[in-house]
């Protein structure tokens, strides 16, 4: 049966087709056990479309992404094709997906599994059961801003400088998804900005203000200085719910949050775009945190579990299939549960399993939820 799912899948790299494997046995299980058909292509990205094309990302895949729902990324790169030019590196195959598809809204969840909860660094009553989203801004702000450059003064001194910078409406569509994002978890979003020092960052706070009291009064807004949110992070995390910020500040906080909750083998990304105007859907890539992991590729070690629970995040962002996405979240929060792990997040007395053995214990245990 035809499906208006459509879902270009990217595999790449090292370990990508290793972790999206597991994906497409969860999404063949989705077929026969939930009904829902989804209607996959795949493509080459990175090293992989290198090797064949000479390019980490040709055209027609492009054009290919553009007119799908969503793309599912697994990763790119590798020691065999660092020594290529910059221009034609594996990474530049991401790059020009997140430009041409501008990704302005880059959504890091930070969850803690409870099974997991020692992993991290802060104590465990801080992080049991944490969950928060950070917002980040992807496309505007420091990194992009112009003027821009390092220059010589007149005394002969050296400066180097960027530009912060925001418009109106760059603040208004991603306070918009942080609404948006808020209404599908816990209802409350911390928007952050160093409006005390930064010209920026006062306009930030008042058109974050206006679109939350004209278009999501039902949602808590509240604000909080970049430092002060750097120090909760650490201090009390489950405090927050949705945390939208800028490019820079997303940047350092989506880090420090991910390290709250241990391992990179575990930490799911979406990044969104600008809403069709007629549809209302947004163009989407949905990719693990991690990368290659060229170190352990090919030896079944790999840790699915970020990309499992980054396709979650498409059923939610993209199909609005909420219920199925909890389904595969408890399957993982499940599988944990019972002390099933792969190496980087075993522990002294975990069994150790492979790649596909994950994939096996989270189809039983969907199994199971469906049963
Ligand atoms: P990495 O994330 O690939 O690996 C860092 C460490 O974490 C390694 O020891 C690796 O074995 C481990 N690790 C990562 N994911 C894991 C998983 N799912 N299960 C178990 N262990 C896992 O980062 P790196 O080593 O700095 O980079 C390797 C390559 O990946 C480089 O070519 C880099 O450019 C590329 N990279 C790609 C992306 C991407 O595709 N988005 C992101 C980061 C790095």
């Amino acid at each position: 049966m035809a499906s208006n799912k459509k879902v270009l899948v990217l595999p790449g790299d090292g370990i990508g087709p290793e972790v999206v494997g597991e994906v497409r046995r969860i999404v063949d299980w989705m077929d026969k056990r939930r009904h829902v058909t989804f209607d996959l292509s795949e493509g080459l990205v990175g090293g992989a479309a290198i090797d064949k094309h000479g390019i980490p990302l040709t055209d027609e895949t492009m054009a290919d992404a553009m007119h799908v729902d969503a793309v599912l990324f697994g990763s790119v790169g590798g020691p065999q094709w660092e020594k290529l030019d910059f221009g034609v590196q594996p990474e530049r195959g991401l790059l020009r997906l997140r430009k041409e598809m501008q990704l302005y809204a880059n959504l890091r969840p930070a969850m803690v599994f409870d099974a997991l909860a020692d992993a991290s660094s802060l104590k465990k009553d801080l992080v049991a059961g944490l969950d928060i989203m950070i917002l980040r801004e992807l496309t505007g702000g420091i990194y992009f801003g112009e003027p821009r450059g390092i220059e010589t003064m007149p005394s002969g001194e050296r400066r180097g400088f960027n530009t912060q910078s925001y418009t109106e409406s760059e603040i208004e569509r991603i306070a918009r998804v942080g609404f948006e994002l808020a209404r599908k978890r816990s209802n409350r979003v911390m928007s952050v900005e160093k409006a005390n020092v930064m010209e920026s960052g006062v306009l930030w706070r008042e058109i974050t203000q206006r679109i939350h009291d004209d278009e999501f009064p039902d949602v808590q807004l509240d604000h909080m200085y970049a430092d002060n949110c750097a120090m909760q992070l650490v201090r009390q995390p489950k405090q927050f719910d949705v945390i939208v910020t800028d490019n820079l500040f997303g940047d350092i906080l989506s880090d420090c949050a991910a390290m709250l909750t241990g391992s990179l083998g575990m930490l799911p990304s979406a990044s969104l775009g600008a809403e069709d105007p007629t549809t209302g859907a947004r163009k989407a890539l949905y990719e693990p945190v991690h990368g290659s992991a060229p170190d352990i590729a090919g030896q079944g070690k790999a840790n699915p579990i970020a990309e499992v629970l980054s396709f979650a995040m498409l059923l939610r962002y993209s199909f609005d299939m909420g219920e199925d996405a909890d389904m595969v979240e408890n399957a993982v929060a499940n599988v944990l549960a019972t002390g099933i792990r792969t190496g980087d997040i075993a522990g002294p007395n975990d069994k150790v399993v492979s790649t596909s053995q994950m994939g096996d214990a989270l189809l039983l245990e969907l199994d199971k939820q469906s049963a």
